[in-house]
């Protein structure tokens, strides 16, 4: 029997560090970022694939993503 492993992320902007510069929006290729009022909101986070450019472009480490995992014990490997 085939298994699937389906990956969930779960992620949190820090509204209080985020300084609304849009670079996780234009980093993100899959769309998951909008800009709402000046700060960062993760508006599509079923399209994240983890691949950490936002995270690795926003200047003030606002962005957090943990991993929400049918087979939870995967999870520590995706934690920033
Ligand atoms: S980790 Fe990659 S896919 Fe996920 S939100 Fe950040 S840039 Fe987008
Ligand atoms: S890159 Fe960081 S500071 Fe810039 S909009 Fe995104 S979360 Fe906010």
């Amino acid at each position: 029997m085939k298994r699937v492993i389906k990956l969930r992320f779960e992620i949190q902007v820090d509204v209080s560090k985020c300084i609304g510069c849009g670079q996780c929006v234009s980093a993100c290729i899959n769309e998951v970022y909008e800009l709402v009022g000046g700060k960062s909101v993760p508006k599509r986070p079923e399209n994240c694939v983890y691949c950490r450019a936002c995270i690795v472009k926003c200047p003030v480490n606002a962005i957090k993503i943990t991993a929400r995992d049918i087979h939870a014990p995967f999870a520590r490997f995706y934690e920033k």
